[in-house]
């Protein structure tokens, strides 16, 4: 998406050679109108997939969330599908039967919990992925297991910005899962993003 790799280079910030930092448009403060750009870009990547072909799209609190919300509404305004986000901790409020995983994050260099209510993801629902950072594809393999524990079914993996250079990609392909970036970093190096 031609857009959001001008984005990137205007606005993104390069942290070392790992990590790009996009806070002032899409995991902090967020550009509204350019998240729904986003939004309709990801839906066109999965055209093929029509309205009554989707129950829910599933992404991770907290950074998943806008995006997921967007891609929702470019599927149908009036009708969206519903957006489950897998949740971090445990809130004293989730008292429901949960599905259960754990994702090592490597900018945090922890593993953290995640669940989802078992009412939100069920056997037989088509489930669309949305997240905004591939790395090393932790993230996204824990919500794979988290559908594949449901019974659900994985439409595929959309992801605003994939890392070439770390393994996530590769790791989801390797197992046929339809994965679709709007934007593929290659290299960052001396504060400097390159595309693929
Ligand atoms: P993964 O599980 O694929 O290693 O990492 C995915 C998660 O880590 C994303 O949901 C995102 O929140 C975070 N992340 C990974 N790389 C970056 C990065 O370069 N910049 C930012 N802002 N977040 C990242």
């Amino acid at each position: 998406m031609k857009q959001l790799k001008t984005r990137i280079l205007s606005d993104g910030v390069a942290v070392g050679t790992e990590a790009v930092k996009v806070d002032s448009f899409l995991n902090h403060q967020i550009d509204v109108a350019f998240m729904n750009e986003i939004g309709a870009e990801l839906r066109r990547r999965f055209a093929d997939i029509p309205r009554d072909g989707i129950d829910k799209i599933l992404t991770i609190e907290a950074s998943g969330i806008s995006m997921a919300c967007a891609t929702a509404t470019a599927f149908d305004a009036q009708n969206p599908p519903p957006v489950v986000f897998a949740k971090k901790g445990l809130p004293r409020t989730m008292t429901d039967e949960v599905w259960f995983t754990e994702i090592m994050s490597f900018t945090k260099m922890k593993m953290t919990a995640v669940r989802i209510a078992k009412k939100f993801l069920q056997p037989g629902d088509r489930v669309l992925i949305i997240d905004d950072f591939l790395a090393h594809g932790q993230a996204a393999a824990g919500l794979v297991n988290l559908v594949e524990q449901a019974g659900a079914e994985l439409l595929g993996v959309g992801i605003v910005i994939e890392k070439a250079f770390q393994q996530g990609g590769t790791l989801l392909r390797s197992q046929s899962i339809r994965v679709e970036s709007l934007a593929v970093i290659d290299t960052i190096k001396d504060g400097t993003i390159t595309f693929q």
